[in-house]
């Protein structure tokens, strides 16, 4: 299990959706008492015969409010330490929020490629609107719709080569 993409972000942004997407098989979740593990799901995937291992980050384990921001930061954390790549996604129509903000000042501190995923772009009269993701300081923007599926593939091919 040496190529890990761990897929993190703030709340509703998309993460599961694309996790949804990449993954063909799902592991079942290791019954375990850390709610850190609970809330993670791993799965398989494959692109031009590279095989991965997939983390989507939160999302399973019911927070109370002020543990929540906390729980982000501690899956970035972990994600910093296991991943080969990290995904960190960011949602096109709400655009920066401080989450986002707190999130990419963890990950540039991090030696691991990190790729900042635009997603929501389900038409291109949004475009224009993702180049505010440029300010996270985190280099390359990638933009796509998790739903759609559209640039996934181009984001792929980029993140395959850090394997
Ligand atoms: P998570 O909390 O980051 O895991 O986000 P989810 O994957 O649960 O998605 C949150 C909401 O955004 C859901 O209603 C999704 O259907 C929606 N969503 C996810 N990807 C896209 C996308 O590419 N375009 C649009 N318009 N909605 C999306
Ligand atoms: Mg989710």
């Amino acid at each position: 299990m040496s190529n890990i993409v761990a897929i993190v972000g703030r709340p509703n942004v998309g993460k599961s959706t694309l996790y949804n997407r990449l993954t063909e098989t799902r592991k079942a979740i290791v019954d375990d008492f850390s709610g850190v593990t609970r809330d993670r799901h791993y799965g398989v995937s494959e692109w031009t015969d590279h095989k991965f291992t997939v983390i989507d980050t939160g999302g399973y384990v019911a927070n109370s409010e002020d543990v929540f921001e906390a729980a982000i930061r501690e899956q970035v954390i972990i994600a910093i330490e296991e991943a080969s790549v990290i995904l960190f996604m960011v949602d096109v129509t709400t655009g920066i929020t401080d989450l986002d903000d707190e999130i990419a000042t963890l990950l540039r501190r991090s030696q691991k490629p990190v790729f900042v995923v635009v997603n929501k772009l389900d038409n291109n009269s949004q475009l224009a609107d993702s180049t505010e993701f440029y300010s996270l300081g985190l280099g390359e923007i990638y933009t796509i719709s998790s739903m759609t599926g559209s640039g996934t593939g181009e984001l792929l091919d980029e993140v395959v080569k850090h394997f």
